[in-house]
């Protein structure tokens, strides 16, 4: 009878100390169990609109829109100090840096790329969203129903219209989060190659994170994400990293150091690029952005995926219902 008493007293602590670690967890915005709880019982939103396999951003000639998303989050919202403003001010010029240095940039190439980014001439490319949740966490680029950002640009960005209007060949997302420079979470992309049937292109840019203001540099090399560019510094299991793996990294390292998807912080002092963009669009970066047709033998070299421009690279079959 004793040993029973023990054992459920023990399972007691047990679950009362595992309520405890995820209440301090929750607290702190390492984990939230509110978006636990709406991914377990989540809600796929259909798309509004829809522009093929390779997303609403497709190879980065051409015109592209972009559509800026002022995020609010229940602890960080974009209108509640006096420096906000400011800061909105400090995205519109680190975007218009970002795109003038991707044109610069594909102009190397012998194409053309243009951006129609502008807010103050076309403040239909201006949006505030309503809090889509208490912190900034990777989970909001999750396509897993319950991104409400996903959702917002359902009901609220005319997408096909303003392709329409401005004769554009993509349209990207440009979501900003008023986070303060102690964000533990980096800016990110959520590309199609992650999810084919994720549509809607976007980046994710928290004001900062570990320390730091966000740049301009940083945009720009999220923006190249959802064109179809991988991270040359880090690898994994994940389609989204294209079989990039350390030798692979190594080898851009020592060939492209400069390659703006190899590093968008400088490492010999220390801090973020501020200011005008710093990097360069190497030719692997090119091929997987479209820029040029034929991939470069380090891609069959380090057995890489092909990228998703390639017409040699598998199609995505939508798996039947
Ligand atoms: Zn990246």
């Amino acid at each position: 009878m004793k040993k029973i008493l023990l054992i459920v007293v023990s399972i007691a602590l047990m679950i009362g100390a595992a309520v405890y670690i995820l209440f301090v967890l929750e607290s702190n915005g390492v984990v939230s169990i509110g978006d636990a709880l709406s991914r377990a019982f989540k809600v796929k939103y259909p798309l509004s609109f829809y522009m093929g396999e390779n997303g609403t951003a497709d190879k980065l000639e051409g015109k592209t829109v972009c559509v800026s998303l002022f995020v609010d989050l229940e602890n960080n919202k974009w209108h509640d100090e006096d420096t906000d403003s400011e800061k909105i001010e400090n995205c519109y010029d680190n975007l218009r840096m970002a795109t003038y240095w991707l044109t610069d940039q594909v102009a190397e190439y012998s194409k053309s790329a243009e951006f129609i980014y502008d807010w103050k001439k076309y403040p239909e490319l201006y949006h505030e969203v309503e809090p889509v949740g208490k912190y900034y966490v990777y989970q909001l680029r999750e396509n897993d129903g319950y991104n409400l950002l996903w959702d917002y640009v359902n009901n609220n960005v005319n997408s096909a219209e303003l392709l329409e209007r401005f004769d554009a060949d993509n349209i990207i997302y440009v979501t900003y989060f008023d986070v303060n420079k102690g964000s533990r979470t980096d800016a990110c992309a959520k590309d199609c190659y992650f999810d084919p049937q994720y549509s809607y292109e976007m980046i994710y840019i928290p004001q900062g994170y570990n320390g730091f203001e966000i740049t301009a540099t940083a945009i720009a090399h999220e923006i190249l994400h959802v064109f179809g560019a991988p991270d040359w510094f880090q690898g994994g299991s994940d389609p989204l990293f294209f079989g990039v793996g350390d030798k692979c990294i190594n080898y851009m390292f020592e060939n492209y150091p400069n390659d703006i998807m190899v590093r968008t912080f400088d490492r010999e002092r220390n801090k973020p690029f501020y200011g005008e963009v710093n990097g360069e669009i190497s030719e692997m970066t090119a091929y997987y952005v479209g820029l040029i047709d034929e991939a470069p033998s380090a891609v069959f070299d380090f057995n890489l995926d092909l990228s998703q421009h390639d017409p040699n690279r598998p199609r995505f079959v939508p798996d039947e219902e």
